[in-house]
């Protein structure tokens, strides 16, 4: 086996795939992608923050199959050539419902799914985050900063929680000697997003569709930099793909930066709505600036962006018009 997987091995081989929240947004789309592969696709979830529906598509397939359970739970036995751990809600509302389940499936989730990849010798893909920098003093945010999370604030479940998992990921390679691939996502939109489950995209596309009103938070001036799926899933595959010498953490978001305020405004003009624009309080501990440098996803991947916000925008606003069962007032050609 050399460094660049494939999904047949030397020997000609189906490869397998565990993929933990393959129901979520992006666990989704990498079931998706791995099938597309030829792999052999066993997605586990608990349905926390997923949805069935989701994947009930891909679920045609013979090489596609669903486990419900918990990655807190000990995990089914299987042999796998690979591990994507995407089990987490990513949502601030969703993981802040069960602070305590949150940081446990960071931890204990990880755990487990690392045991997993010692037992079988799978490579291991960690789904971090950008909020391992927490509310940055370094702008734009690069791997080696080491961030500004405050660990006693309502976020810190999540933000500690990734941080845990990132360290539990180095220290199986170095103990252990699993393969791993550690990729901390910024901001990242568009279709199979549930609409809501109270990110900023979603929240303001439904809103505006809706003609409800679209709360800012705290006024409006932080600012996030948003990177549409398929851009991201193409960055995780070359990643995954990689030499077994490039373990990561790798920045994977699109560099483009926009005040929440001007998400407003655009998602606005776009879907045609008439919302008004309403204030409400920033949330504690929300990060005031975030934006990535995505240098080493450029050096060691070759990867950058492709796809804009306004374009990202035009194909995310029918599927949430579908979703909710309202018209686009505007034509987005
Ligand atoms: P999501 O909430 O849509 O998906 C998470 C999935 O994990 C859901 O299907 C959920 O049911 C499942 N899940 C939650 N707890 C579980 C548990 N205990 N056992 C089994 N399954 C469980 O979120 P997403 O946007 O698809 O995020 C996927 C991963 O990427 C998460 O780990 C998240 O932290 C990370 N991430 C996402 C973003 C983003 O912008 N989308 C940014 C940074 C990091
Ligand atoms: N936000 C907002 N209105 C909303 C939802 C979110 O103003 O309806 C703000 C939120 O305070 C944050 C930014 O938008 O500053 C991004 O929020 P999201 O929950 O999408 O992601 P995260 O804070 O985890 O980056």
């Amino acid at each position: 086996m050399n460094g660049n997987r494939l999904d047949e091995d030397d020997m000609g081989k189906t490869r397998t795939a565990l993929v933990t929240g393959g129901a979520g947004f992006l666990g989704s789309h990498v079931c998706a992608r791995l099938l597309s592969e030829g792999c052999k696709v066993v997605c586990l979830d608990n349905l926390q923050t997923g949805r069935l529906k989701n994947i009930e598509p891909l679920l045609t397939n013979p090489l596609m199959s669903f486990v419900k359970a918990d990655v807190r739970d000990p995990l089914p036995d299987g042999v796998y050539d690979e591990i994507w751990n995407l089990a987490c809600p990513a949502s601030p509302p969703q993981y802040q419902i069960d602070p305590v389940g949150t940081m446990l499936i960071n931890v204990i989730g990880m755990k487990n799914v690392l045991d997993l990849g010692v037992a079988c010798g799978a490579r291991v893909f960690q789904a971090s985050t950008s909020e391992i920098y927490g509310d940055p003093q370094v702008h734009p945010q690069t791997e080696s900063y080491r961030g500004a999370v405050n660990t006693i604030g309502p976020r810190a479940c999540y933000d500690e929680g990734k941080r845990a998992a990132e360290t539990l990921c180095f220290d199986y390679h170095r103990q252990y000697g699993v393969e791993i691939k550690v990729v901390r996502i910024f901001n990242t939109y568009g279709p199979n997003m549930d609409p809501q489950d109270g990110r900023v995209v979603s929240n303001f596309i439904v809103r505006a569709l809706e003609g409800a009103p679209l709360e800012v938070y705290g006024g409006g001036s932080q600012t996030r930099s948003f990177c549409y799926v398929d851009d991201l899933i193409e960055g995780f595959f070359r990643l995954m793909r990689s030499d077994a010498s490039i373990t990561g953490p790798v920045n994977i978001g699109d560099p483009g930066e926009f005040t929440v305020r001007e998400l407003a405004d655009i998602i606005l003009e776009m879907t045609g709505s008439r919302s008004v624009i309403i204030d409400r309080p920033l949330p504690a501990d929300d990060p005031l600036l975030r934006r990535p440098d995505i240098s080493l996803a450029g050096k060691l991947l070759g990867w950058a962006p492709k796809v804009r916000l306004r374009e990202g925008l035009k194909r995310s606003i029918p599927y949430f018009a579908t979703e909710t069962g309202c018209a686009v007032k505007t034509n987005l050609d």
